[in-house]
Order: C-alpha cells, then structure tokens, then sequence
C-alpha cells in the first residue's frame, strides 16, 4: 500500500514534504571534501544500501575526491578549480564517473536531480550553487551559513518561491528547529545560541594580539574546517550565526542572544512566554546534526558518542565578552543595521581570515579590518538588492576595499 504520509515543514517555511519516496534516496554533496562534507559521507557510508549519490564536489583536493567518488559510487565529480580538470580525468579513468570542473560544472552537479542536498562548500563561493540546488526544489541541508549572512533575503525568498525544504545543519539551528517544532512560534520570546568561547576564551587582548594561527586552529571542543575555526576563535561565527537565525527563523534582533558555553553541550535555549526554557542537548559532533537534516522529520542512528551527563559533572554559562571579542558586536551592529551590511561583514571577514591564515596580518586585525571596511561602506542599510548578482556585485566590491585596507593592518 502506498502510504503518503505529508509533514509539516515548520518553521523555516510552510512546505511539505512527501516521505513516501522509495529508497535509495538520491543525494548531492557540495564541499564533499570538507569537514562535514566528509561526515555527511561518514554517515551515509555506513548504510550504502539507502542512498545513491548523484553529485560530489570539492574545491581543489581532486585525489580525496576522486577516492570518495569511487568509494561512495558516485554519478558525477566536480572540481571548483577548473586547472584541475584533466587530474580528476585522470583519477577517474576507467570508472564510469563523469568529470567535471569549474564554475559552470558546479552549478550542473547542484542542478541534478536528486532527493537531498548537502551545501557545505565554505564562503560566499556555496551561494550560487546552492540556490542552484535550492531552485530545483531540492530539500537543502545547509551547512553554508555565508549564504545566509551574505543573501539572506534573496535566499529565502527563493526557498519560498521553489517550496524547498530548508534544514538547517549548523549545530545551534539545527536545535533551534528540532525545539521549535514543538512550540507556537507566535510563543517564542527569545532563541539563544550558545557559543564554545573558543581557543581564547581566557585570553587577554595583549595575549589575542600575538597569537599564530596554529593556537588559532586548536578549537577545544569542534573537529572544523579552518575558516569556521577561525571564527570561532573571534566569535565571529556567534555573529555570523545571529544573522543565519535572524534569516532562517525570521526572528529580529531583541529576539536573538548569545551565551557562552565552553562545553558545547547545549547548543540552543528557546525562552517562552510561559517562563519555560528548551534546550537541546549532545556531545559536539556534527554527525548528530546532519543526521538530523538527513533523516528529517524522521530520526537515524549516529555513531556519536552518548552523553554522560554525571561524568561531565558541570555545564557552565557565561556572557559573552564583547570588549575582547568585537567581532560579534560588528555582527550584532549588523544585523540591527539590514540591508547589505551582512554582505560587507562576510566578504571583509573572509579577506581578513584568508590574511591571518597566511600570517599577513595578526590575530586582533581580523575583526578590525573588517569594522575597517564596514565603516568605510555608505548606506548599506539603504542598499537592498533583488538580484544575486547584485549581492556578488557588492560582495566583490568590499573584497576589494579589505584587500586595499590589508596594509593598514599588516603584521
Ligand atoms: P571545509 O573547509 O572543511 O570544507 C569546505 C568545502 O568547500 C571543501 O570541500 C572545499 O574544497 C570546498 N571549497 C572551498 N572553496 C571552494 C570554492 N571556491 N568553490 C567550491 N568549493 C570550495 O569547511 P567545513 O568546516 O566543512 O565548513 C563548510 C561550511 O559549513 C562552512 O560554511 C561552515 O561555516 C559551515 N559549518 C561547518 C561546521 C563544521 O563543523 N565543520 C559547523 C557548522 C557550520
Ligand atoms: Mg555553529
């Protein structure tokens, strides 16, 4: 018998999904060599029988993914940087797995027919893909919250348009949903991520000043890639995270806080209007997560490890520290600002990271060079674009004011 059963898509969007679909389901993933793209693959390798994958793509690893391609039996591999063509031939040679490289090609893996996609490229780079994705009517699991910082508006109004399933796979809104499922949103006073504090927590501006990006990268408590790390070591992830809540939950900015929580146990509160709070809780792995958005509305097995709340013994809180961390003040400025400040805040902050990374600049320039830029933008409040090139337009043009300001700030 044929069971259709219909479930509500709440809140991102009043979708609903049909879960009746036959297995194996087809799936893509966007940024399949990196961090969560190689988790996705984790999980969806220990039950091969269940899914089929359509696209995988990566930016310039072509032997990882070449491996993951043949492992995981692939239709397509593409690689982003189009000088690497003819190596991921190569690698491919003989097994039936098309090749492709390039922008042109990243859009046709997004574009493939499939159930479920993984957009888990890293940066303002994951957005045309992913809207490419999102267009189809794909259901988008969405890692890349530079999309939303970056488009937000533009964003969502085309998930509305495509009724596209949105899940959201970063850790606090992956909880923000899995507890507002069950509650009225009209009863929901306040949602508050929680943040680790990262690698400086502790640490004094003097100490943050001098710091290699090797300390940087040592985050306590997270397995990530190295952009995400190092936002979470300014708590310019916490900021960029307000901004992807503000887009994903429509919730403004008196309704959106931060809580520093250096264990990553509870990754979101929900406050409501009867005095109760909701929080979700598990060990910090993405696998828990992206297993959520894979099995969504249904539950899968994680191979996580469980949490042993009496053996942890503690769960602490505190406010976070905006005089050392300025980074999410910047984005709290942001988002109360709207309009296009996102957009600048993300491309500056990417240029700064890039230049920490390659030690052209120290620690504490990162979040000053991106107010640096951000302070030398006129009325991105006013600047509301309907168009994603219109955001790339804008996006381009701070990457090149940060880049202009580098000296300013350089080591
Ligand atoms: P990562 O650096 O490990 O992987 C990024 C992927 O994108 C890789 O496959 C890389 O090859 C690809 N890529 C990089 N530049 C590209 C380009 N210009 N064009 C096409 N592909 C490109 O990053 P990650 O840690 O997996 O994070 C991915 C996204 O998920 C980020 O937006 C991050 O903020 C978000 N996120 C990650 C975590 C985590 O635990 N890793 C948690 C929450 C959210
Ligand atoms: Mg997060």
């Amino acid at each position: 018998m044929n069971t259709r059963t219909k479930h509500r898509s709440v809140p991102l969007s009043s979708v609903e999904i049909d879960t009746s679909k036959s297995y194996p389901r087809r799936i893509s993933i966007l940024g399949a060599t990196g961090s969560i793209g190689e988790s996705t693959l984790d999980l969806i390798g220990r039950d091969p029988s269940s899914y089929r994958v359509v696209s995988l793509t990566g930016g310039h690893n072509v032997t990882r993914l070449a491996e993951l391609a043949v492992r995981h039996h692939a239709e397509c591999a593409v690689i982003a940087d189009a000088a690497r063509y003819q190596g991921l031939r190569d690698a491919l040679a003989g097994t039936g797995i098309e090749a492709g490289a390039g922008d042109e090609a990243l859009l046709d893996a997004a574009s493939r027919p499939a159930d479920w996609v993984m957009a888990a490229i890293v940066g303002a780079a994951g957005l045309k893909p992913t809207l490419q994705a999102v267009r189809q009517g794909t259901a988008t699991a969405l890692a890349n919250k530079e999309c939303l910082v970056s488009a937000g508006a533009i964003f969502m109004a085309e998930v509305a348009r495509a009724n596209t399933t949105l899940l959201p796979v970063d850790s606090e809104h992956s909880a923000a949903l899995q507890i507002m499922t069950a509650v009225p949103k009209e009863r929901i006073e306040r949602l508050c991520l929680t943040a680790s504090g990262g690698p400086f927590r502790g640490w004094s501006r003097e100490q943050m000043a001098v710091a290699a990006p090797e300390q940087a990268l040592n985050h306590p408590n997270w397995s990530m890639g190295p952009k995400v790390t190092i936002d979470s070591a300014t708590l310019m992830n916490k900021g960029l995270e307000l901004l992807e809540a503000h887009h994903l939950f429509s919730l403004g900015p008196s309704e959106l806080d931060v809580l520093t929580h250096p264990q990553s146990i509870v990754h979101c509160l929900l406050y409501l209007s009867d005095g109760s709070v909701l929080a979700q809780m598990s060990c910090p792995d993405m696998r828990t997560p992206i297993a959520y958005s894979l099995a969504w509305p249904d539950r899968m097995y994680a191979p996580t490890e469980r949490l042993d709340l009496a053996a942890l013994g503690a769960l602490t809180f505190e406010a976070p520290d905006m005089e050392r961390f300025p980074a999410l003040r910047l984005a709290k400025e942001v988002l109360s600002a709207g309009g296009s400040a996102g957009t600048v805040l993300n491309a500056a902050n990417e240029i700064a990271v890039e230049a920490f990374l390659a030690r052209r600049i120290g620690f504490l320039a990162i979040a000053g060079l991106v107010e640096a830029t951000l302070d030398g933008s006129p009325d991105l409040a006013m600047l509301k674009p309907q168009k994603v090139d219109e955001v790339l337009a804008i996006d381009a043009d701070a990457r090149s004011r940060a880049r202009s300001l580098l000296g300013r700030f350089a080591d």
